[in-house]
């Protein structure tokens, strides 16, 4: 099973369910998960339905962020300065839900502490609701928005497993 990471910090008004092991937002809905979790190239690392209008700091709104499988990260990096414009190309040919900010990060880390140092590699994509856009979320458009955004994640998914040779 791949690993779900969900917010640590959970307001007591927010009510959740039980999915793999891990809390869930009780709006998401079982169809959108084990499709994020069925993804040959990337791993679902964190989901929320959005709680735009929470008293508390679980202000947000909804969200999906993957990063690549650690497997795949040095066959990613080893293509990434031949292949940039094209990872580009995938991501605007694939149809988002409009109001979505779309965001992805190739970065390179290193950290030290306690004298052990550490160089670790991300790849993510992550997928915001344009806040700015759509103050009022509702039911409908809050499902609309999910079932968009996980069709798309299947098909950049597609992409990426093509451009990386993987089956
Ligand atoms: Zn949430």
């Amino acid at each position: 099973m791949k690993p779900v990471r969900v917010r640590r910090y959970v307001p007591k008004n927010i009510r959740k369910r039980r999915w793999r092991g891990h809390n869930v937002d009780i709006n998401l809905k079982l169809d959108w998960l084990e499709r994020l979790n069925d993804l040959k190239a990337f791993d679902l690392r964190s989901i929320c339905e959005g709680h735009p209008n929470s008293a508390d700091l679980d202000k947000n709104g909804p969200h999906i962020i993957i990063s690549l499988n650690s497997d795949l990260e040095v066959l990613f990096a080893d293509k990434w300065p031949a292949c940039q414009k094209m990872i580009k190309e995938g991501i605007d040919n694939v149809v988002f839900h409009p109001l979505t900010y779309v965001y992805f990060d190739f970065c390179n880390h290193y950290s030290r502490s306690n004298n052990r140092s550490y160089l670790r590699r991300e790849i993510y994509l992550m997928l915001h609701l344009n806040l700015k856009k759509c103050r009022r979320i509702t039911e409908s458009s809050r499902d609309d928005w999910f079932t968009a955004n996980v069709k798309a994640i299947e098909e950049y998914n597609q992409f990426l497993c093509d451009l990386l040779g993987t089956r």
